[in-house]
């Protein structure tokens, strides 16, 4: 029900569980974040009150440079249980989403017969196997996501993050609300404003059918054709 996402080298754990908090308002069953710094990744999730997740990760910090991405769910498919949270993992990647993968069934079959084992009854965690299956063919994760997303149907906010790009975050929208904040080197990404209010100076709001990449400083962003529609450098702290 909420997304965050943030890469920068400020404390990650604060900056999504203070995220999540300004998304409360919408509701949530369970919570939780993924972490890549260097090419060390965390995650962790809790049912209930995001009190439970700042409980679980109290011992944990993360305040190199590095990418992360944060969930509230509001279940649609699959009971509430630590399981069926988001972040949702692969082998070596992981996906948060909202909205509904209208098509879920169907892709699961297809990736049930690959010999895709799913752990979660979430519609939401074929996208990270889609991602794999297509990454372990082609070696280019941008290439794999981009394959992924047009394999989906319904309505999705999605962020990406994987150990074969560990300094990238990946994104896709589609009926779901997402936006983006810039702050120098440092991007923001939200489901509603709320997060990103007095963090990020300059925000984007996507739309639908929207999706693209971001690293330090670089964004770059291709609307439903596929064209590039702008690679934006954001702005370093000296040049504000
Ligand atoms: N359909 C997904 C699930 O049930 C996402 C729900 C949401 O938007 O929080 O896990």
């Amino acid at each position: 029900c909420g997304i965050v996402g943030y890469i920068g080298p400020k404390e990650k754990k604060e900056i999504l569980l203070d995220g999540l908090q300004e998304l409360e308002y919408r509701g949530y069953d369970s919570a939780g974040i993924a972490v890549i710094e260097g090419e060390k990744l965390n995650s962790f999730k809790a049912i209930g009150k995001l009190e439970n997740l700042r409980e679980k990760t109290k011992e944990y910090s993360s305040e190199g440079f590095g990418i992360s991405i944060g969930h509230t769910r509001w279940a649609t498919h699959g009971k509430p249980t630590e399981l069926n949270a988001h972040p949702h993992l692969g082998a070596y990647s992981y996906v948060v989403h909202n909205g509904i993968i209208e098509n879920y069934q169907e892709l699961k079959e297809e990736l049930q017969k690959e010999g895709v084992h799913f752990l979660s009854q979430t519609d939401t965690e074929t996208i990270v196997h889609l991602f794999e299956i297509y990454n372990n063919k082609m070696n280019d994760p941008f290439a794999a996501f981009e394959k992924t997303i047009g394999r989906l149907e319904g309505a999705y906010a999605t962020l990406l993050i994987t150990e074969a790009a560990p300094d990238t975050i990946f994104f896709a929208k589609n009926g779901s609300p997402m936006l983006i904040g810039f702050d120098g080197a440092e991007v923001y990404f939200a489901s509603s404003d709320t997060p990103i209010i007095g963090k990020a100076n300059e925000v984007y709001y996507l739309e639908d059918g929207e999706y693209g990449y971001v690293k330090e400083g670089e964004v770059h962003l291709f609307n439903a054709e596929g064209e590039k529609t702008f690679t934006k450098q954001p702005l370093t702290a000296d040049k504000l």
